[in-house]
């Protein structure tokens, strides 16, 4: 379970996150819905550990987060811009990771085939990430983030750079992936239609705040301000 209290952020007189307070119960699939710059990629990246915040708490299973470096968080994080090493082979870039953990090297060998089985890339370990296509770099990056077995996954925006097609396919990929691993999953969009139908629940921000975090049924029948409202708008 992952439990954020009373969090802010500020960047030098910029207060970027007010007040966020949200439990998450482990296994769940969470969405962190909002427009741009409303300070989405900014709270993932205090969980994550690559941020620390100005001021409140993060919890994960009980265990206070504050101070733990990132590498021992076992987060897995695809970021905004989810960029492959391109110099580096598919198998490589997955294991990128547990080099940096040290694991021994037939142990690395066989959590890759795993990761990448999951990500139905099984096969691809030789490639180099030119000769794939978006929505298949797409999920090398989620492999390689799954590879380390994490607590938690962070995906920030990950259907961003796909075309319209690709997003739909790679959408349910996602979910159904979660799943199957069963990782508590925290996925940043600002795409209310990928948000209501991917997620179980969906935290709608604004201005560095959680204005709503509910079912994305209740979401739509009870807005709790007309931001929330307008933005949600109403089931496709
Ligand atoms: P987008 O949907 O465009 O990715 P976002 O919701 O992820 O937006 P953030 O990246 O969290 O937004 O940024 C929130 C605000 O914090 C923005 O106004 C941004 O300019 C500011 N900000 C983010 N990082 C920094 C930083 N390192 N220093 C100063 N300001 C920052
Ligand atoms: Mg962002």
């Amino acid at each position: 379970q992952l439990r954020i209290d009373k969090v802010s952020k500020t960047f030098g007189e910029t207060r970027v996150l007010e007040d966020i307070s949200i439990a998450i119960p482990k296994g769940a699939f969470v969405a962190l819905l909002g427009p741009s710059g409303c300070g989405k990629s900014t709270l993932l990246k205090l969980i994550a550990g690559l941020e620390a915040p100005s001021g409140g708490n993060i919890e994960l299973a009980g265990e206070a987060l504050n101070g733990v470096p990132a590498h021992r968080r076992d987060i897995g994080v695809v970021f905004q811009s989810y960029a492959l090493f391109p110099h580096m082979t598919v198998n490589q870039n997955v294991r990128f990771g547990l080099d940096m953990r040290d694991m021994p090297k037939a142990d690395a060998k066989l959590r890759v085939e795993e990761a990448l089985e999951l990500v139905k890339l099984g096969g691809y370990g030789d490639r180099m990430p030119s000769e794939l296509s978006g929505g298949q770099q797409q999920r090398v990056a989620i492999a390689r983030s799954l590879a380390i077995r994490p607590r938690l996954l962070l995906l920030d925006e990950p259907l961003s750079n796909l075309d319209a097609v690709l997003r739909k396919s790679v959408r349910v990929d996602i979910r159904e992936l979660h799943d199957r691993v069963g990782a508590t999953t925290v996925m940043v969009t600002h795409d209310q239609e990928e948000a209501m139908s991917m997620a179980d629940s969906v935290a709608v921000m604004s201005g560095g705040r959680i204005l709503q975090f509910a079912a994305p049924e209740e979401i739509y029948e009870r807005p709790a301000t007309s931001f929330v409202g307008s933005f949600v708008g109403s089931p496709a």
